[in-house]
């Protein structure tokens, strides 16, 4: 079957030796044509030819030399990334049909390709955005991926973990010797890892079979957190047990020296119960904190948060321990600026965190120190806060102490605070409050010379 370019060139070629051949025949036809003319005939005849075949390239290269010429180009655009190149068909012909059908097939790769771009787009960022680390390796343990968060927990960085040994990356012997145990039993390895002295991480090793190809996919899980507040839990059972444990103890004494005689002699009797009372006064104020923690933690107890002067924040508590300050032979200084802004704050609750700051400071400060309660602006350091301070010239905090004694139960002079009372509640219940109304609290102390305990509230606004 002949094609229609084939078609096309035959007619042409007929075409023109058809025009050539009458061209010949009105020559030879002229009255004036005698010999010398079959030469002149021969040579205008032999123009023509060339002249045909001349014309039929051309047409031949308009047909079909150039639409592959466009083809090729586009396709070398397509190879250069340019998907949305396109070539024109201009003619009906095979050519044409080329053309249409070059286009469709890159209209349905570039189709394929947009929508494997956008999964392996959707894969990548869901990888990048992961909380937990994700590292593959090659056959040889070399990093082919490591995401955000396995640099994060490793310290590593993507430029220099990339193409180098799993080993050089992780510097950790227990996730190499993971690895490896998973490159020889060819199995999902499982393992919690610590590194370094606080961070645990949940270790999982997989070993990927695809395309007749070797790679190992191990996800880093950090139950840093988990751990932490397992850690907390186990230390709450263990000071609740050891801090009921000591009224308890000394209670069983007292009932057991009742039994024993002491019910006979009215006057050890009545010691010995007064005793019995105050431990259990100690108890009932250890359950009462831990109540009045939990609910706080838990927001059972929502804060009503008002516009309040500062001063009505100090007040009240500096009139519940004026007796108690002059007993112990400490002045109470109250500093508090004219013109200070209203805070937002539960009144009762600050009241609470005042006071327990000022108990603390009576607690641990001699006769004839002080104690001053002040109130100030710092703008530059807590801008729209005001600054609260309880600051006492008492026995002070030592260095090691002061990051816990925020932390519920830690007491820093475990006999001294004894012999003073105290749950180690009070200050872990002032750090929630003040957090609940977004603000800071925190200690400078020296020992021997005194303690500033600081909290912030936020300014009201008009
Ligand atoms: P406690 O009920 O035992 O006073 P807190 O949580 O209020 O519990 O305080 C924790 C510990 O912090 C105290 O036991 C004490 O050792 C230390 N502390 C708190 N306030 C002061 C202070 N003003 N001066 C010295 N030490 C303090």
């Amino acid at each position: 079957m002949f094609s229609r370019i084939q078609w096309r060139i035959t007619f042409l070629n007929l075409l023109f030796s058809t025009i050539i051949m009458v061209i010949v025949y009105v020559f030879l036809n002229r009255p004036s044509c005698v010999d010398g003319c079959v030469q002149q005939i021969f040579f205008i005849s032999f123009g023509a030819f060339v002249l045909s075949a001349f014309a039929i390239g051309f047409i031949v290269r308009e047909r079909t030399s150039k639409p592959i010429q466009q083809l090729t180009d586009v396709a070398n655009r397509i190879a250069d990334g340019e998907v949305n190149a396109r070539v024109l068909p201009r003619t009906r012909d095979e050519v044409g049909e080329f053309n249409r059908s070059f286009n469709q097939m890159t209209e349905s790769l570039t189709e394929k390709i947009v929508s494997l771009n956008e999964e392996q787009a959707q894969l990548a960022t869901a990888v990048n955005y992961m909380a937990d680390g994700v590292i593959i390796t090659d056959e040889r343990s070399y990093v082919l991926l490591i995401n955000p968060a396995a640099r994060k927990l490793l310290e590593a960085n993507e430029k220099k973990s990339l193409g180098r040994s799993f080993a050089e990356v992780v510097r950790h012997h227990q996730l190499i010797d993971l690895l490896q145990r998973c490159q020889s039993s060819q199995e999902e390895q499982t393992e919690s890892v610590e590194i370094g002295r606080d961070l645990f991480l949940q270790t999982i090793v997989t070993p990927i079979q695809e395309n007749n190809a070797l790679s190992y996919l191990i996800i880093l899980q950090n139950l840093t957190p988990i751990r932490r507040l397992q850690t907390i839990r186990r230390d709450f059972i263990s000071n609740i047990s050891h801090e009921l444990r000591t009224p308890l103890a000394s209670l069983r004494a007292v009932v057991e020296t009742l039994q024993d005689h002491a019910l006979e002699e009215p006057e050890l009797a009545e010691r010995f119960l007064g005793r019995a009372e105050g431990e259990i006064d100690v108890m009932t104020q250890m359950v009462e904190e831990l109540l009045e923690l939990s609910k706080i933690e838990s927001g059972q107890v929502p804060l009503k948060l008002e516009k309040t002067a500062v001063s009505s924040l100090l007040l009240n508590p500096v009139d519940r321990f004026q007796e108690m300050a002059e007993r112990n032979e400490i002045a109470l200084i109250l500093d508090i600026p004219a013109q200070l802004p209203l805070v937002l704050a539960d009144r009762p609750r600050i009241h609470q965190v005042v006071s327990n700051l000022m108990h603390n400071a009576i607690k641990f400060t001699d006769s004839g120190g002080s104690i001053k309660l002040n109130a100030s602006l710092k703008p530059k350091r807590h801008p729209g806060m005001v600054i609260l301070s309880v600051e006492d010239t008492g026995q002070g905090i030592s260095n090691e102490d002061i990051p816990r004694i925020f932390e519920r139960f830690y007491k820093s002079d475990r006999a001294r605070t004894r012999q003073k009372g105290g749950t180690g509640l009070g200050l872990a219940i002032c750090k929630h409050i003040v957090e609940s109304h977004n603000g800071e609290i925190w200690v400078k102390s020296q020992e021997g010379k005194g303690s500033s305990f600081f909290f912030s509230l936020p300014q009201a606004t008009e």
